[in-house]
């Protein structure tokens, strides 16, 4: 009998399986239909052993010291600040707008001070900011959005970001000074041997069992257990009873080349050509040593791996009646990305996973049922 079926191997699932197996000494079977653990942050070495994450890059970044203590206890760090260019205009400018962004695409020499004139005289103030377009369009006007956000929007979510939630364009900052990394959190750090190597650190416990290539539906009927945590998708746990929750989805493609490097930076984004929407070059990430280098080419498409929640009120409202289902299913705890249909980074939740260990240790006292 197992005190906990932890369903997805990903952050939520592997972070809540290591609290219950060492602080309450439970037993836990963590099961995943993929065949590794990881969930969709898994690295792997590919076959000329350049260190690569199969679904995409996955940057760690967070201003939560708790968090950064927390995955430190599983691995070293290496510190690095991503910075990400985008292709315009046939040239390789800094994202997100910087003062050199500006003063490269128009040949300009602006101070901070003249490009906060040159962004006011530009944007269009005209009443409630609803959508993706109006973020960017009131901050630095219809030209900088077209080269910048239009075709990128476009291509990732197969919609116009005026047809999107603000929340989308939100996230990209504009900036009038020359700082040009990506992120500007406190902790900044990539697990030094990889993720994978992490995960297998932080759920190798004699009370914790992994199984790989083992879907939910194959075992709930099969294997004893008590409680349940579920980090599959929402809708799929409840038959999609209510329709399925919209999902935007990636092809990635990995290619290696015989030589050293490839781009400048880790990330380069190609918001007006090409149908993927950027390239990374890992090396840039991991610090690897080695003669190739290997590249992740980002399609998205409509079909495939559940990776981006459309962010639309009408999808939220989907969403809110499968949460009413599962604030009512006892001994189902719902936690992750797929589980509460939303965009989250990497440290938000292990925040999240960390707070519903919080709230089991209240609700059940250990050993209450055995
Ligand atoms: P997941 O990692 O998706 O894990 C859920 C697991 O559950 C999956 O492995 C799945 O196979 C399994 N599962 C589902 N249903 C079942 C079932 N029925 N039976 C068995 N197993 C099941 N975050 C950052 O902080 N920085 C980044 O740079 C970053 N980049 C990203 C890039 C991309 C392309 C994407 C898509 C996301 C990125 N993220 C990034 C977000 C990050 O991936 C998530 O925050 C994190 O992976 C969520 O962890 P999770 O455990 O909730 O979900």
């Amino acid at each position: 009998m197992y005190d906990w079926l932890i369903v997805g191997a990903g952050f939520a699932g592997s972070v809540l399986a290591e609290r219950l197996a060492t602080e309450r000494n439970e037993r836990v079977l963590l099961i995943d239909r993929r065949n590794h653990i990881g969930g969709n942050a898994y690295d792997r070495y590919d076959d000329d052993g350049l260190l690569i994450h199969q679904y995409g890059p996955h940057i760690f970044h967070t201003n939560s010291k708790q968090i950064f203590d927390h995955l430190s206890r599983f691995t070293e760090w290496r510190f690095y600040e991503h910075r990400v260019l985008a292709e315009v205009d046939d040239m390789l400018v800094p994202i997100p707008i910087n003062l050199d962004t500006v003063n490269k695409l128009y040949g300009l020499n602006l101070t901070s001070e003249q490009l906060q004139d040159w962004f006011a005289e530009r944007a269009e103030k005209n009443g409630e900011i609803k959508t993706s377009e109006d973020v960017v369009v009131s901050a630095v006007g219809r030209e900088l959005y077209e080269k910048f956000f239009r075709g990128y929007t476009r291509k990732q979510w197969g919609l116009d970001p005026s047809e999107l939630d603000k929340s989308v364009t939100s996230r990209v900052p504009t900036r009038t000074n020359r700082d040009d990394r990506y992120f500007t959190d406190e902790f900044q750090f990539m697990p030094k041997h990889g993720y994978t190597r992490m995960f297998e650190k932080m759920v190798s416990h004699p009370n914790i069992h992994v199984m790989t290539q083992t879907d939910y539906d194959d075992v709930k009927h099969v294997v004893p257990h008590r409680r349940v945590i579920y980090t599959g998708p929402i809708d799929e746990y409840f038959n999609f009873q209510f329709g399925k929750l919209p999902y935007r989805s990636l092809r990635f493609e990995h290619v290696t080349l015989d030589k050293a490097w490839h781009q400048p930076v880790g990330v380069v984004n190609y918001p007006q050509t090409h149908d993927y929407t950027r390239v990374t070059e890992y090396k840039h990430l991991t610090g690897q040593d080695h003669a190739k280098t290997a590249l992740t080419y980002e399609y998205p498409s409509a079909e495939g791996d559940p990776y981006y929640p459309i962010p639309k009120a009408e999808n939220q409202e989907l969403f809110k009646k499968y949460e009413r289902l599962a604030l009512s299913t006892p001994d189902v705890w719902f936690v992750g990305r797929l589980a509460t249909y939303r965009y989250y980074n990497m440290d938000q939740i292990v925040g999240q996973a960390l707070a519903t260990f919080r709230r089991i240790n209240e609700s059940l006292p250990v050993g209450a049922d055995t």
